[in-house]
């Protein structure tokens, strides 16, 4: 990819928790690039690893139990005004590791740089401050307005989001609003800062199905207004396909394929994504098509099993499978995939590319 489209590369990530129980790999040896003005989205069942990949982008992993324990997150330094703390040379110049930088730092770095969007917007809301004071907070800290101005930027991004007679709402608390409209407001108080970034972690699970459907409509409006980045994590495929331009599928703290939306959706390369595919509605499909569940459940990321991690779970499992981890091979362009299917001397699968 072009360098210097780069926005944000994700390198050899891994996290851990240490628990009484054991070591839990929460995050194995994530690598992931975010172009600049992109949608990735970022998809797996509970437990795959994606939000805790997110949380130590923002060095919010609760410590202990929670250890970043390799990697580095590059971020673009221009963005950042970090001049001082840019790579000099090498693949990375010109980006800083967030994960080396001083509390303080990344403090700076939370909110104004990457901003972020929980599920539960009535947890992630404080329930005895006004949406005007909670809104306006982020700006005034960062020293991009002074209280007048960070309340009429607050006014304005509550209209931009489709909250009626912003100004009067600015006076109400969390529970004076909706569900979709403090969603709604979550998503105005991570782009009021203007961050690069904006990471969207599972932001319609607590929300019916068109109020569903109305905030990743706004999501993409705002998207093509404020020029931000966004990762949106996602249990489910069909959410990611509306929104993203590139699809990561993640299992068991591991990336399992990446690729282009349509190429993920028109031609994936591996079982789960398959799976995952097979167990959703498709609007486009000709006949209606039984769901299929994918049998079984995530592994015990305590003790997960040698070789493909997928493997217990998978139909076309070969003996191969059970003793090697599959390497994440390129199977198209900008298309990757962890599958032994794709050897040049595996059995021959339908839809399953031979490289190598
Ligand atoms: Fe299935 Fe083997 Fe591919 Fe893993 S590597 S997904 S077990 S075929």
């Amino acid at each position: 990819m072009d360098e210097t489209n780069l926005l944000m590369r994700v390198d050899r990530l891994t996290t851990n928790f240490h628990t009484y129980a054991g070591v839990v790999h929460a995050v194995d040896d994530m690598t992931l690039t975010i172009p600049k003005d992109s949608v990735v989205g970022i998809v797996g069942e509970s437990g795959s690893g994606k939000s805790v990949t997110m949380m130590s982008v923002m060095r919010l992993i609760p410590s202990p139990p929670g250890r970043i324990e390799g990697g580095h997150v590059w971020f673009d330094g221009a963005a950042l005004g970090m001049p001082d703390r840019m790579e000099k040379d090498g693949p990375n110049k010109g980006m800083v590791d967030l994960l080396s930088l001083p509390a303080d730092a990344m403090m700076k770095v939370r909110g104004r740089h990457i901003g972020m969007i929980f599920q539960d917007p009535m947890v992630s809301l404080n329930p005895v401050l006004t949406i005007g004071l909670q809104m306006t907070e982020s700006m005034v800290a960062h020293g991009l307005a002074t209280n007048e101005e960070a309340w009429k930027r607050a006014v304005d991004m509550l209209a931009l989001v489709g909250i009626p007679n912003p100004e009067e709402r600015m006076r109400d608390y969390p529970h004076q609003y909706s569900g979709g409209m403090r969603q709604r407001v979550m998503i105005a108080m991570a782009l009021s800062c203007s961050p690069e970034l904006v990471i969207a972690d599972e932001p319609t699970t607590s929300l019916d199905v068109t109020v569903q459907a109305q905030i990743l409509e706004l999501m993409k409006e705002l998207k093509a207004k404020l020029k931000s980045s966004i990762i949106i994590i996602s249990h489910d495929l069909s959410i990611v396909a509306g929104i993203a331009n590139k699809v990561v599928v993640m299992y068991a703290g591991r990336i399992l394929e990446e690729a282009d939306v349509y190429d993920l959706y028109e031609k994936p390369g591996h079982p789960y994504t398959m799976g995952l595919m097979k167990s959703v509605p498709r609007l486009d499909a000709e006949n209606r098509e039984r769901l299929v569940p994918i049998e079984g459940s995530p592994p015990d990321l305590l003790a997960p099993p040698v070789g493909c991690k997928f493997a217990p779970r998978c139909k076309y499992a070969m003996n191969i499978c059970r003793e090697q981890e599959p390497p994440l091979v390129t199977v198209g362009e900008g298309h990757r995939a962890r599958c032994f299917l794709h050897h040049p001397t595996a059995p021959a699968v339908p839809g399953f590319v031979k490289v190598g």
